[in-house]
């Protein structure tokens, strides 16, 4: 069952979007009858807050633009979420990685681990202006200033992780750093695009693309 891999710039809309993805597939499993195989696929959302990956590994720790994509505890994180995707990804399990996924190598070492699987994958491209993306963490900015905790580690309490603040120069670097999806890579496709002022993502291309046929009893796309 495929890998739903989403993909934008921080805070974009990806965990927003991949809450109404996992919420659109669970509910159209639900409706198989208790007698099909396909009522009992699993949907697992993996993000870096359900992994307890704090926003800090993103941080720049060191000056040069090459140093600070090998960042030690980026790379770590990497390690933690890679090994989340392959403990579960199964032919009865559906994943939906929600994060910046913005490494065009990492992007293609989980597509290889879907074809490793012999699974299906997708990208969801949140396709969110960085104007606007900028201003949102802006606003999370202004916000942990408000709450008084600005320089303190254990910011926010009541905040979850995920709807933390980046520092504003880690949010600038992760956009730099950012490798848009390519339709045309094999790794990158299908990509499904969604819009800030959509609704829902594609969910139902999504569904049809990757698992109805052969939840349905169909062929599949791999
Ligand atoms: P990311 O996971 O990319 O960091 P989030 O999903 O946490 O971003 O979204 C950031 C904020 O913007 C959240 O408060 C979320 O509810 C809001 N948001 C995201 N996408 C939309 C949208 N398309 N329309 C309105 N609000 C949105
Ligand atoms: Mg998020």
């Amino acid at each position: 069952m495929p890998l739903i891999i989403l993909t934008g710039y921080p805070t974009s809309g990806k965990t927003h979007r991949a809450k109404q993805l996992q919420t659109y597939l669970q509910t159209r499993i639900s409706q198989f009858p208790d007698s099909s195989s396909s009522s009992t696929l699993r949907v697992h959302l993996i993000s870096d807050h359900t992994l307890s990956i704090p926003r800090g590994v993103y941080n720049l720790e060191t000056k040069s633009q090459h140093e600070r994509s090998n960042n030690a505890s980026e790379k770590d994180a990497r390690a933690t979420i890679y090994a989340a995707v392959k403990r579960v990804l199964s032919n009865k399990d559906i994943v939906i990685l929600d994060g910046a996924n913005y490494i065009k190598g990492w992007r293609y070492q989980l597509y290889c681990e879907a074809k490793a699987v012999k699974t299906p994958h997708c990208v969801v491209h949140v396709g969110t202006p960085v104007e606007k993306a900028r201003g949102i963490n802006a606003e999370r900015l202004a916000k942990r200033t408000a709450l008084g905790a600005e320089g303190s580690a254990d910011t926010m309490n009541g905040v979850a992780e995920e709807d933390q603040p980046y520092e504003s120069e880690c949010w600038e670097n992760l956009v730099y750093r950012y490798e848009e999806p390519n339709a045309m890579a094999r790794w990158d496709a299908p990509l499904f695009t969604v819009l800030w002022e959509d609704e829902m993502p594609p969910c139902e291309a999504i569904w049809d693309a990757l698992v109805g046929s052969e939840a349905e009893g169909g062929k599949k796309l791999v």
